[in-house]
């Protein structure tokens, strides 16, 4: 009898072993891209509680920087309002401050008037070169410093766009959110920013690929294998419109009011603070590879992959062993670069 019970819970063990590791998986649309979260060895019921806290949350922090919501806090600034701001748009306005200074002014959050006026999701031409000049220089960033005041406002003319900074902001939120709630492993997805908490469950890194910019969504230049850290992707590839084959991505360069036209096609940032790696993955694209890799240098706290348009994927050294490229498939060309 003895022997046949452990017979049986040898069995159970062998078939608990073969059994699919259970995974909570949902997906959503939130701050103008589909978001997706993994989240291993969470049954239904916690897992479906945690999705839905983090949407809330997501979408909560939607609620105060959209700029196309019209009661969102930016919104309300836009439109000339003097308002006590919540805690959280206070501390993201200040911190565009000093990353638009720490990035010489590459990262902007006042293009706003001039991200309008270009509309690249929906304009299938150029604005007007005199309209642009008209909305040069972008106001300076150093205000924002100030956002926590009571009773803060924009100076006339200035106007924000935190669409390239918001998404890592909401990314920590969640990153801290999750912790908080005890998960130890989970992927966040934000369109181009991927999250990554803990290992997988058996302790290998996560992996996360890093696109091909003439490719189709799922071709990739390599994997990225991260642990606790973030990955933010930004590129010509993800909003733009050609005319006369010139292609005008969504990425602003504030010096001209134009579409960054430089070397680099595609950038990824790894960095554990995804509000840096956000606004940074936007401010490396501007500064094209030289500029990108002078403030990778001077400013240090982050590692990048960039892709060129003359077929290189630049390595900066610290991902060296966490890089696995496969772009030599597709004519490209791996250099690492170091601190030189
Ligand atoms: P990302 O996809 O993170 O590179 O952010 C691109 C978005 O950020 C654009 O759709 C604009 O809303 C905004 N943006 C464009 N150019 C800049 C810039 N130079 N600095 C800051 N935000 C920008
Ligand atoms: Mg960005």
């Amino acid at each position: 009898m003895r022997r046949m019970c452990v017979l049986a819970g040898c069995l159970l063990l062998l078939l608990a072993g073969c059994a699919p590791q259970t995974e909570y998986t949902h997906t959503f649309f939130a701050m103008d891209t589909v978001c997706s979260l993994r989240l291993p060895q969470k049954g239904e019921q916690e897992g479906e509680e945690l999705a839905q806290a983090v949407q809330q949350l997501v979408a909560q922090l939607e609620g105060l920087w959209s700029k196309t919501l019209p009661d969102s806090e930016v919104s309300r600034l836009n439109a000339g309002e003097s308002l006590t701001l919540e805690g959280r748009t206070a501390e993201l306005l200040a911190r565009s401050a000093e990353l638009c200074t720490q990035t010489g002014g590459a990262f902007s959050p006042l293009l706003g008037r001039l991200t309008a006026l270009w509309d690249v999701q929906n304009a299938v031409r150029p604005p007007q070169q005199e309209q642009i000049e008209a909305l040069l220089p972008v106001p300076d960033a150093d205000l924002l410093q100030n956002a926590a005041q009571p009773g803060f406002s924009l100076p006339e003319g200035a106007c924000l766009d935190l669409g390239g900074i918001a998404k890592g902001a909401a990314g920590d939120a969640v990153a801290q959110l999750l912790r908080a709630e005890g998960v130890q492993s989970a992927l966040v997805v934000m369109g181009g920013q991927v999250g990554c908490l803990g290992t997988k469950p058996d302790g290998r890194p996560w992996q996360v690929a890093v696109r091909d910019p003439d490719g189709e969504q799922g071709e990739s230049l390599g994997t990225l294998l991260l642990q606790d850290t973030f990955a933010v992707s930004s590129g010509d590839y993800e909003r733009y419109f050609e005319q006369d084959g010139v292609r005008y991505s969504h990425i602003l360069d504030p010096q001209t009011g134009s579409p960054a036209q430089t070397d680099l096609r595609g950038v990824t940032v790894v960095c554990e603070d995804a509000t840096k790696a956000d606004a940074l993955s936007t401010a490396l694209f501007v500064l094209g590879s030289e500029g990108a890799l002078e403030l990778w240098r001077s400013l240090g706290g982050f590692e990048a992959v960039l892709v060129t348009a003359d077929g290189r994927l630049l390595l900066t050294e610290g991902l060296e062993e966490t890089f696995v490229f496969s772009g030599q498939e597709r004519g490209i060309v791996l250099e690492t670069v170091d601190q030189g």
